[in-house]
């Protein structure tokens, strides 16, 4: 089991997550984070503290297309341990429907 990064995180990217990860699991894209699923130890301690309730465990039905995309950026994009400022839309940003087909970007952030 592993937790992931999902829909509501894209464009939010409150970061509130990285800080607290006693394994520093988190990576970085241009306008996301996700979870490296081989790395994360399952404590949990991350759901809570993201506002945008963008993280899950994969024990929740229909999430195996956010654990691939986890899984697979993770490799490709750098680590992230210390919170920056979020986007200034992000509260726009928050709850809007179908933000991985809209608006997800493939590109690296800038990690720490
Ligand atoms: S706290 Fe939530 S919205 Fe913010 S970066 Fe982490 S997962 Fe994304
Ligand atoms: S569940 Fe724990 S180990 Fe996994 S990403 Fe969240 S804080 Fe890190």
């Amino acid at each position: 089991m592993t937790y992931v990064v999902t829909d509501n995180c894209i464009r939010c990217k409150y970061m509130d997550c990285v800080e607290v990860c006693p394994v520093d699991c988190f990576y970085e894209g241009e306008n996301m984070l996700v979870i490296h699923p081989d790395e994360c130890i399952d404590c949990g301690v991350c759901e809570p503290e993201c506002p945008a309730e963008a993280i899950k465990p994969d024990t929740e039905p229909q999430l195996d297309k956010w654990l691939k995309l986890n899984a697979d950026y993770a490799t490709q994009w750098p680590n992230i341990t210390v919170k920056r400022d979020p986007p200034a839309d992000a509260k726009d940003m928050d709850g809007v429907d179908g933000k991985l087909e809209k608006f997800f970007s493939t590109a690296p952030g800038q990690g720490d």
